[in-house]
């Protein structure tokens, strides 16, 4: 553990060190600086830095370790755990490296290491090219990217994982180091999944895709009495869902009620929502299986250009509201699973609800062994989530979703997605990678960062 908190003398050693910003606790924007996008998260670093170049993030990394303060590493301060903060010690926030260059002849894009997705999406969309990430525009590229990377195109183009090519990044003992498939391989295999760990990325290589830009987006709610109905269709469909299709079925409660019929205000619904990448002519024929089956109280169809779709939420899920989300992995969920969680969602807080995200198309088709990223074999991704305002709310959301989790816990199998976690500690991190691949990233650890300097993150404990 650190020794030490930030001293005064140490600010004003970062200040004659640094071309980039330097915010201490007693300057103007020092609160807004330190904001983390969950509300529960309320940590004063004593100090943040924000580095101009690969040489400041080197020269804090640096100091930061002489001085034996706790060190966090920050891009998009999404970590709903609260990893891109610590209490006194020093943050290295990425936001001063910004941008994204994109070389359309190559069909790559570099992305510096504190750029957020909506960058990468707009400067990749202006030459027809995607690269697949996340659905809300002010997430970080790089908490994203060393996660893994779902969104509405993954199963169409893979894991934002799948289309990275190679990143730079200072290591534990300073150096910068380039990791690919061809150097450094070792490393490169655990940053795709267990990134966080292993050293300050300071660029991205993606290779991306060429994508028209419009998405046909589909939203179907039911009467929670159809809930057995809808999860088969959805379950008999999932092995067979064309890859231009995501899908995602949830269970909650139609709250606010003035934002729902009246015939379904304030009850337990379930929603089928899906987002087609391809044509438009076959998205009919492509979602003939979800439109089958039980009528839905409401439905919404457009067919919407991509880069509204990406920011369309970005206000709604905008920082400051408090969040709880725990994910996990299934091949199934068993009916009687489906009943109970719809009982369940008759006590959910407003802002809870359960969901299951069908996976497999191109996310399936890489090795799971490929990358320290685990779970890509599991048929659907769990998670149970909570957003609210009010303080009085946390028990009650944290219970309810810890309840949900229990209903479910006979159908999970191996692994959790890093990114869709909040809980801490060894089990959930031994949850997330697996036996296997836990024991291979403690080796690595050892020889990257064996006195774990990165351990704001789901940490892995480097092999004794
Ligand atoms: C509103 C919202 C929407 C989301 N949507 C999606 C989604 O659609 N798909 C998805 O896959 N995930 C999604 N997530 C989860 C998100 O991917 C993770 O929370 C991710 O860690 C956020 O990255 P960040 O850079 O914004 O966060 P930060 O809090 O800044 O960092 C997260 C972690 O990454 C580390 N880190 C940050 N920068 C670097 C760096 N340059 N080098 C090395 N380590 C670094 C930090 O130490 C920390 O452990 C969402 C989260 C939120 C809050």
């Amino acid at each position: 553990m650190p020794s030490r908190t930030i001293r005064p003398a140490d600010i004003s050693r970062l200040r004659e060190a640094l071309n980039g910003a330097v915010i201490a606790p007693d300057d103007a924007g020092y609160d807004e600086a330190r904001r983390a996008w969950n509300g529960l998260i309320d940590r004063r670093p004593g100090v943040m830095v924000r580095p101009a170049d690969v040489d400041d993030v080197a020269t804090a990394l640096r100091l930061g370790r002489e001085w034996d303060v706790e060190i966090a590493l920050r891009s998009g301060a999404h970590s709903p755990t609260g990893h891109s903060s610590t209490v006194g010690g020093l943050v290295i926030d990425m936001a001063g490296m910004r941008g994204v260059a994109v070389d359309a002849e190559r069909r790559t894009a570099r992305v510096n290491g504190g750029a957020l997705l909506g960058e990468l999406d707009v400067a990749a969309q202006a030459h027809g090219l995607v690269c697949p990430v996340g659905v809300i525009g002010h997430t970080g590229v790089a908490g994203l990217t060393l996660g893994g990377g779902v969104g509405r195109l993954q199963r169409q183009f893979g894991l934002t994982i799948d289309n990275l090519r190679a990143v730079e990044l200072v290591t534990a003992d300073g150096r910068v180091v380039r990791a690919s498939e061809n150097e450094e391989p070792d490393l490169f295999w655990a940053i795709r999944g267990a990134g966080a760990n292993f050293g300050i990325v300071t660029a991205f290589e993606f290779e991306l895709q060429p994508f028209a830009g419009v998405l046909h987006r589909g939203i179907r709610i039911y009467r929670g009495s159809d809930a057995q109905a809808v999860w088969t269709a959805v379950r008999d469909f999932a092995p067979s869902m064309p890859s231009a299709l995501t899908c995602i079925m949830a269970i909650g409660r139609a709250e606010p009620i003035d934002e729902y019929p009246e015939s379904i205000a304030g009850q337990p619904i379930v929603v089928v929502g899906y987002s087609h990448c391809g044509n438009a002519a076959d998205v009919e024929r492509d979602t003939a299986a979800l439109r089958a089956g039980p009528k839905p109280v409401v439905v919404n169809e457009a067919s919407l250009p991509y880069l509204d779709v990406q920011t369309a939420h970005d206000l709604a899920m905008g920082f400051g509201h408090r969040s709880i989300i725990e994910s996990a992995y299934a091949n199934d969920v068993a009916p009687s699973a489906i009943d109970a969680l719809l009982d369940h969602a008759a006590t959910a807080p407003d802002g809870a609800s359960f969901s299951i995200t069908v996976q497999g198309g191109a996310i399936a088709r890489v090795a799971d062994d490929a990358m320290a990223y685990t779970g890509r074999d599991a048929a659907f991704d769990l998670s149970a989530d909570g957003s609210w305002d009010d303080p009085s709310l946390d028990t009650a959301n944290s219970v309810w979703i810890d309840r949900a989790l229990e209903i479910v816990a006979p159908d999970l199998t191996i692994g959790r997605y890093v990114n869709g976690c909040t809980r801490d500690g060894a089990e959930q991190v031994r949850a997330i990678y697996g036996d296997a691949k836990l024991a291979r990233l403690q080796a690595l650890k050892r020889t990257w960062d064996p006195d774990n300097v990165f351990r704001r993150n789901f940490n892995i404990e480097p092999q004794s």
